[in-house]
């Protein structure tokens, strides 16, 4: 049996004569950046996020480029995170010339840890504080971290929260969706997501009439009126064509997020049966609402031996993430070390993504649980 981790062909093959009519129209209309379609996906998506504002933008990378120019921060500016995250998070940081500070992530749900933030900001200089800007938490998996002590502090020091939410669409937290709770909201369109475009895309959210206005400007290089330059800004703009998918895609993203919630409870339901939650710690889930971007165990052993007896096997998974940013080579000049972050580096060590996609048949997650049950039985 073969279980991929991701099968995007499914779920083209139910939204595919809608996309082909839109396809159609936006080529015989030859209107391809911007424009109405864009315009009705930021209304969409900044509804369905429980947002006031959306502005459409090139990549999930872009659109937190893009709130950081929007918030000033530039190279006498320091930005926290965490370094359990995909690249994007930290390099966009770097990119607009901040330094990243990373606090270590919470070992239950592997977002950023408020003690963590709290203890890093309260050993800060006075010095240090006056260059902290900002916060940027990430949704990580599809869960929302935890905003409510994480959006006092800021709150405490003036910071700026840009929600890092490119994997997590329509996820809440105490009936707040995730792009809502900070200044800005930043999903990715990139197609293994969950709302995922036919190419790069991504949105900013934001309830701040001025950010908004503010945010359009800098997606076309500060021009307002045209070639009337008050900003620097740099083009960010989303296309017609993907802004036509991800409006189709979205009316099913309810129906896609609750198959892969019942995908999770089928997991743990198989992995209980097969007596494996000894040896396998399955996400932890609170009541908010989970949108499985992905399906992380955490395994003791053998993490890398299990991912290949599982690939021999036909069952695609994935590591994210198997370097912290905080031992990447490209990071190497702010100075951190091995065992500064000691709950990521082992989250990077030991965790593994499993097939979660709605399209799953019980089948398929039996033969993944099955498999999992043959490798460590065999080994341990
Ligand atoms: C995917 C992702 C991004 C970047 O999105 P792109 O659209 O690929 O540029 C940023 N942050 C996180 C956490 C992501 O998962």
């Amino acid at each position: 049996m073969k279980v991929p981790l991701l099968d995007l062909k499914s779920q083209y093959s139910v939204i595919k004569d809608e996309i082909l009519e839109a396809a159609h129209e936006v080529f015989e209309s030859q209107y391809f950046i911007l424009g109405p379609r864009v315009e009705s996906l930021e209304k969409e998506i900044a509804d369905y996020c429980f947002s006031k504002h959306a502005v459409g933008v090139s990549s999930g990378t872009d659109a937190l480029l893009i709130s950081l120019m929007a918030a000033d921060i530039d190279s006498q500016n320091t930005m926290i995170t965490v370094p359990y995250t995909f690249f994007a998070t930290a390099g966009s940081i770097s990119r607009v010339g901040a330094r990243p500070i990373f606090v270590d992530i919470d070992p239950k749900t592997y977002n950023m840890s408020p003690e963590c933030l709290e203890r890093t900001i309260d050993a800060m200089t006075r010095a240090e504080l006056a260059r902290l800007k900002g916060v940027v938490p990430v949704h990580l998996y599809g869960q929302c971290s935890d905003m409510d002590p994480i959006l006092k502090i800021c709150k405490d020091y003036n910071l700026v929260v840009i929600e890092d939410a490119a994997q997590a669409i329509g996820a809440e937290y105490k009936g707040r969706r995730a792009g809502s709770m900070g200044d800005f909201g930043c999903f990715s369109f990139f197609p293994s997501k969950n709302l995922g475009a036919f190419g790069d895309g991504g949105i900013v959210t934001t309830n701040s009439e001025k950010l908004y206005e503010k945010l359009r400007m800098l997606r076309g290089h500060g021009s307002h009126p045209k070639y009337y330059h008050s900003l620097i800004g740099g083009n960010f703009r989303l296309d017609a064509f993907q802004a036509a998918v991800v409006s189709i895609k979205l009316k099913y993203l309810d129906i896609w997020t609750k198959a892969r919630q019942e995908n999770s409870q089928k997991y743990r339901a198989l992995f209980k049966s097969a007596g494996l939650l000894d040896v396998v710690e399955l996400p932890y889930e609170k009541e908010d609402r989970h949108i499985y971007n992905q399906f992380v165990i955490r395994v003791k052993k053998q993490r890398d031996d299990l991912r290949r007896f599982l690939n021999d096997a036909g069952i695609g998974t994935e590591v994210y993430y198997p370097v912290p940013m905080h031992l990447q080579k490209c990071f190497s000049n702010l100075n951190y070390k091995k065992g500064d972050f000691p709950v990521a580096e082992h989250a990077a060590l030991h965790t593994l993504a499993l097939p979660i996609y709605p399209e799953l048949s019980d089948a398929q997650l039996e033969y993944v649980v099955e498999k999992i049950k043959a490798f460590y039985l065999k080994k341990i």
